[in-house]
């Protein structure tokens, strides 16, 4: 579904104040953009933002970027952060919150984004992120439940392949850590097995992250994690760094 073209999904996007538009062009300087010098988390392949949102709003001290490469995906991101925006005003107005229904398809006019706001989002292909994030510039990274590419001769298209692990850790800081969620099995073996021998640490693993209890604490689940748990499928976690 990720490929349908929603009519006038491109021009929400595109008037979205969550999101950043030229991003290359906040290299190196993104405190500017949250308009202070707390610490900046990214989530790459954020689909629909809830993990992000959610995040957001559980550590209002740092900051959060999306990072997304579909419109349509991202267009669902901005609909539900103008949805979010809508009901804390409705609130503040003393609405009912509830009332406030979904932003329908192809609508144009904007809520706009609450001043002090914690998070942004980015459409961009991840394999372009030392073209927007500067050396150090990151305090963490989230992976949650990333495309797994079955095929050996997409392994290089795995966001925890080498190519990908090799941008992250130019971009991250000395005590920045990735932390990666998933349902599927065999993308989290290969990531264990390609993390360590790419010579990083691998901090923590979990196979069953839900019945983990020192793991879970705090989890803060995303769309597809509530999805597959449901269905009884064990969550893999794992967090890792680079070896300094
Ligand atoms: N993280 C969300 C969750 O857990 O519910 C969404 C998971 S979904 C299976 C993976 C998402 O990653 C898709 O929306 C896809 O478009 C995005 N994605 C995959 N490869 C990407 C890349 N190289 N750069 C940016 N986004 C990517």
């Amino acid at each position: 579904s990720r490929l349908r073209n929603i009519p006038g999904s491109v021009d929400v996007i595109r008037a979205s104040e969550y999101v950043i538009h030229e991003p290359e062009s906040h290299r190196g300087k993104w405190a500017e953009v949250f308009g202070n010098n707390r610490p900046v988390y990214i989530e790459i392949g954020m689909g629909k933002g809830r993990f992000l949102m959610d995040m957001a709003e559980k550590y209002p001290e740092r900051n959060f970027i999306g990072i997304e490469m579909y419109d349509s995906v991202m267009f669902r991101a901005v609909q539900k952060a103008e949805m979010r925006t809508e009901r804390a005003r409705a609130e503040l107005e003393g609405r009912d919150p509830e009332s406030v229904i979904e932003i329908p398809a192809g609508v144009t006019s904007r809520p706009g984004r609450p001043e002090n706001c914690n998070f942004r989002f980015i459409r961009m292909d991840a394999r372009k992120l030392c073209e927007v994030f500067d050396e150090k510039e990151i305090d963490g990274i989230y992976l949650n439940f990333s495309d797994p590419w079955p095929k050996d001769r997409h392994e290089g298209r795995r966001l925890t392949s080498r190519n990908f692990l090799c941008l992250y850790e130019k971009v991250m800081k000395e005590e920045a850590v990735l932390e990666f969620k998933t349902d599927n099995r065999q993308l989290f073996d290969f990531s264990l097995e390609e993390i360590g021998d790419y010579g990083w640490d691998v901090k923590e693993h979990t196979f069953d992250l839900h019945h983990n209890e020192e793991m879970n604490r705090g989890n803060v689940m995303t769309e597809y994690e509530e999805k597959f748990s449901s269905k009884g499928n064990p969550i893999c976690k794992l967090i890792a760094a680079p070896v300094r």
